[in-house]
């Protein structure tokens, strides 16, 4: 590798371990989709083992990069169309490879939340991700209720998918390295179509609770203005990092 010279600002940290990125791409589990989309796949080293598993036809790339784009329209027997220059962030939904896909990615670590939200407005069509993001968010994401790390993030996505912590990855295994650990995660889409509530006011009622996350969730929530009933008190007297997804879903219907 040593293709491309890394840019900080687009967070490129090019992983040169072999054995890190064969874990990855073996961690896919691969069931209810046969494309793949790949996140920032910079010079492609996961990509090469990607097509080695799954085949040319199932795999596509999006990067920001256009030294990156060059380089693997170059070096990988990728169709054309399959090597996407862009943002993920602004990526059409009508360009995804497939009704259902799965998403891989050593994501760029300053904007792994945006990618998340992006995850789950497309969450009917991704039934797994499997990422390589900051040790410290990975930590957030897997965190259960009544942690300092839990919070809205880690509510929304457990609502709806399951999140395994895989194992962490040291900065050395990277080019340049980053400042921080990192870590490998894995969502799988849980059985929930939809919540038994008001899925907007549910997102909502998260994001707010969690603005003052010291304040009572009677106090946090008070801009919203919502007609609580009189049972909502005992889950109203709670901070928002003491609820997980179901008591979230109860003071959501308590709220209508
Ligand atoms: N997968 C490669 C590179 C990881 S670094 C490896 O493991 O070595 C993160 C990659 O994300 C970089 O290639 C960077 O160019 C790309 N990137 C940054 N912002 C992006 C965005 N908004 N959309 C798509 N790719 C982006």
């Amino acid at each position: 590798m040593g293709a491309v010279r890394p840019k900080k600002h687009l967070g490129q940290h090019f992983l040169h371990d072999q054995h890190i990125a064969q874990r990855i791409v073996e961690a896919l589990q691969a069931s209810g989709y046969d494309k793949i989309l790949e996140i920032g796949p910079g010079t492609g080293i996961l990509t090469t083992l990607l097509l080695q598993r799954f085949g040319k036809k199932a795999v596509h790339v999006i990067d920001i990069d256009r030294d990156s784009i060059a380089w693997l329209r170059e070096h990988l027997p990728l169709p054309v169309t399959h090597i996407v220059e862009g943002d993920f962030l602004r990526l059409d939904p009508n360009a995804l490879p497939a009704q259902h896909f799965g998403l891989i990615g050593n994501l760029p670590y300053n904007i792994s939340s945006q990618i998340f939200f992006r995850l789950l407005e497309w969450r009917q069509r991704v039934p797994e991700m499997v990422c390589m993001i900051q040790k410290e968010v990975a930590d957030r994401l897997t965190s259960p209720p009544g942690n300092k790390t839990y919070g809205i993030l880690s509510v929304l996505l457990q609502a709806y998918y399951d999140i395994d912590y895989l194992f962490t990855v040291k900065p050395g295994a990277f080019n340049p390295p980053p400042k921080v650990n990192s870590a490998v995660i894995r969502l799988v889409r849980n059985s929930t179509r939809q919540l038994d509530c008001d899925e907007k006011l549910f997102s909502q009622i998260v994001k707010q609770g969690f603005q003052n996350r010291r304040k009572t969730l009677r106090n946090a929530l008070k801009p919203l203005n919502l007609p609580f009933r009189e049972n909502a008190e005992p889950l109203l007297n709670q901070r928002a990092e003491q609820l997980g997804v179901k008591d979230f879903v109860q003071l959501t219907q308590l709220a209508q």
